[in-house]
């Protein structure tokens, strides 16, 4: 049965525009239509407590902290995140300390994920009095290739299937979700790839072992430690693809992190209760082009970079602002001088050149997530030649001041052009 005809449905709802998800991109979508005047609806499956407990990213480049901040987003975060200036390589049993704010007057910001999407919950709702619905059940989205696009779902309160219909669909719905499926077939397609790792990814209620990020290239395989917060870290580990998160006890995770990120000289490393154990399938994929017709995908929803560099909350940000903006310059064309001279990301590309706009960081942040996978995972290949060539990159980044200054730009995501 078609669910708009469904019989249980209360009389249809209109707004500008549907954002299908309240992850960082939808939420950042949904602020700079709310402060533009522009009426839409954000709906998301999980409950508010859900969204604003989940714990994911935590690394923020700066570009894209200034972005926020111009688009009144960043406040809580510029008061409480940590600034991180450099990064610190382990391999040959010795630590090699990377700064890249030397070499390009930029640095990070820490601030985990679940307290962004915190503070953009609150905002668009307390603040710009936007209109979010949570626990929504079976979103189905309709007629995006016609110019009478809608929504439905199912109420959790009623239980009744609830339609709205708008202009633009915007699809925020992560990796899970379900609005790149209405895509047709023969208009896209999607890039992927799969490393054949695991990673173990884990977060401990410890105070963190350094000040900054470290990456340990071991032979037994990679091991990564990135600060959260002064109460919380989170570590991965390498291990085989399908590993069962039941394997690694206590004991076994601590053990293999200490020896993972030995170095002679550095201090040991803080223990602490697991919060958190999941088992990553590395894996990337880019569906292009991000739209059709009037659906619009951003952040996990068209693309995703496995946690190599860090990068997948910062290109769901980038497709924000891109989708946000050029959303407000098609709806409401008075409202644009609102972000007039503003970090508008790659460019004032409007709604037609916004896949392509959008695309251009995704593949260029997909390219160093593997160029560094490489890196991370080269030494416990097996295989001495790609053992040899790791250590040749590695090296290199500590004795060629030009190779130093090009992994510090892809790293900062800080390029002039994308
Ligand atoms: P999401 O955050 O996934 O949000 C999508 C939302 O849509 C969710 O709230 C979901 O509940 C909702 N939803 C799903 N289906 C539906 C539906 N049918 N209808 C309505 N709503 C729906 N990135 C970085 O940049 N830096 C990092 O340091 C980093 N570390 C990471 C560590 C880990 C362990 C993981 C897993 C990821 C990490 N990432 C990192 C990636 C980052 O978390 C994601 O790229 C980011 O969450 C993408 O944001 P999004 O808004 O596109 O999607």
């Amino acid at each position: 049965m078609n669910p708009l005809e469904h019989p249980n449905t209360p009389a249809p709802q209109r707004a500008s525009v549907v954002v299908v998800g309240a992850g960082p991109a939808g939420l950042t979508v949904g602020n700079i239509l709310r402060r533009a005047g522009v009426d839409c609806v954000v709906l998301e499956t999980e409950t508010r407590e859900f969204i604003e407990r989940r714990p994911r990213a935590g690394v923020i480049e700066e570009w894209a902290v200034r972005a926020l901040e111009q688009r009144g987003l960043a406040e809580n975060l510029l008061r409480k995140a940590q600034r991180h200036t450099a990064c610190e390589f382990r391999f040959d049993g010795r630590q090699h300390r990377f700064s890249y704010q030397e070499l390009t007057g930029r640095h990070h910001f820490v601030y985990p994920q679940h307290l962004l999407v915190t503070d953009l919950v609150r905002e668009y709702t307390d603040v710009r009095d936007g209109d979010i619905r949570f626990g929504v059940r079976d979103v189905q989205v309709h007629n995006v290739d016609t110019g009478r696009p809608s929504v439905s779902y199912t109420c959790p309160q009623s239980g009744q299937r609830q339609v709205v219909h708008c202009d633009f669909v915007a699809g925020c719905d992560g990796a899970r979700g379900v609005t790149r499926r209405v895509l047709p077939p023969e208009q896209y397609r999607v890039a992927r790839h799969d490393y054949g790792i695991g990673w173990l990814s884990l977060l401990a209620e410890a105070p963190p072992s350094a000040d900054c990020v470290l990456f340990g290239v071991h032979e037994d395989g990679f091991a990564g430690q990135m600060p959260r917060s002064p109460e919380v870290t989170r570590y991965y580990l390498q291990c085989p693809p399908g590993d069962d998160p039941a394997n690694w006890s206590h004991e076994r995770v601590w053990a293999e992190l200490r020896r993972r990120l030995a170095a002679a000289g550095a201090p040991e490393l803080v223990e602490g209760r697991l919060i958190e154990k999941r088992m990553l399938d590395m894996h990337d994929y880019v569906v292009e082009p991000m739209a059709s017709g009037r659906l619009f995908l951003a952040g996990d929803a068209a693309h995703l970079v496995a946690p190599i560099a860090a990068k997948g909350m910062n290109l769901a940000l980038h497709d924000a602002f891109l989708l946000g903006d050029a959303l407000v310059a098609h709806l409401m064309p008075d409202a644009c001088g609102d972000t007039a001279g503003s970090d508008r990301g790659d460019g004032d590309s409007g709604l037609e050149g916004y896949s392509e706009a959008c695309l251009r960081r995704v593949w260029d942040y997909q390219e160093f997530s593997q160029w560094l996978s490489d890196v991370y995972h080269g030494q416990a290949a097996g295989e001495p030649y790609r053992a040899g060539t790791t250590l040749a990159r590695l090296r290199r980044l500590f004795t060629s001041p030009l190779a130093a200054a090009a992994f510090a730009e892809q790293y900062l995501g800080a390029a002039e052009r994308y």
